[in-house]
């Protein structure tokens, strides 16, 4: 079996694309995660430790990779409060983290989009990004996270703490702009793969070397993917 990051014949481990721990707060209060589709409906599909896939890393590069996601769970699980909320007036505006290593925080996300993009698992599928593999690829490699443009990097949340769900990602575009779109623990991942300048609105937002790193409040009303995230919740509670 060949490792898709070393590229040596190895045993290849049971790895997470979104690492294990970032699937933990949601099994509080409930047994088993339901991952759901936000287009065919085909889901939801019980996952109790989240979605790995046993044919892509050795355990060194697993473990390498690791640190990264160790890094980021502690930064935006574990450490993650309302104390990062900024309100304007009294009403939530933005979360707003001040202390972060940028370049652990942008290779966790990077190897997201990568591992997703080498992942056969069905919950992964409309992750492909041609060409940009094999750049991401030696980016990891290199522990080269790239400047502020390059796969920029931002961050929503949903205003509403009870939406932890996971939605399968997708390509999406963002005022034309190609992106992959990542529903993890509460936040909505955006990821640029594009040699074009991220839309305008979104420049304030891109994860960069100098704090402090803004995160987008996403209002569960608006956007259809809000919505399901939305019934989701309703139902559970109704259950
Ligand atoms: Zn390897």
């Amino acid at each position: 079996m060949i490792c898709k990051l070393c590229g040596e014949d190895r045993k290849l481990i049971k790895a997470h694309i979104i690492p294990e721990g970032f699937f933990r707060p949601l099994r509080l209060g409930s047994t088993v995660l339901e991952m759901h589709s936000n287009t065919n409906g085909a889901l939801p599909k019980k996952s109790p430790i989240g979605i790995y896939d046993k044919n892509i890393l050795c355990e060194k590069c697993d473990k390498y990779i690791g640190l990264w996601d160790d890094y980021a769970h502690k930064l935006l699980i574990q450490n993650f409060s309302e104390n990062f909320a900024v309100y304007e007036g009294s009403t939530k505006a933005a979360y707003k983290i001040n202390v972060y290593d940028y370049e652990k925080l942008k290779l966790f996300f990077l190897s997201i989009l990568w591992r997703a993009t080498i992942s056969s698992q069905p919950f992964y599928k409309r992750i492909e990004i041609g060409a940009h593999e094999h750049i991401l690829k030696e980016m990891i490699i290199n522990g080269d996270p790239g400047g502020t443009y390059d796969y920029a990097v931002s961050l929503a949340k949903f205003s509403d703490p009870r939406i932890k769900e996971m939605l399968d990602p997708h390509k999406t575009r963002l005022n034309s702009i190609n992106y992959c779109q990542f529903y993890i623990t509460g936040f909505v991942l955006y990821i640029k793969t594009d040699k074009r300048n991220p839309p305008d609105f979104l420049k304030e937002f891109c994860l960069k070397r100098d704090p402090p790193f803004w995160i987008i409040l996403r209002d569960i009303d608006r956007g259809k993917d809000g919505k399901i995230m939305k019934d989701i919740v309703l139902k559970a509670i109704q259950k």
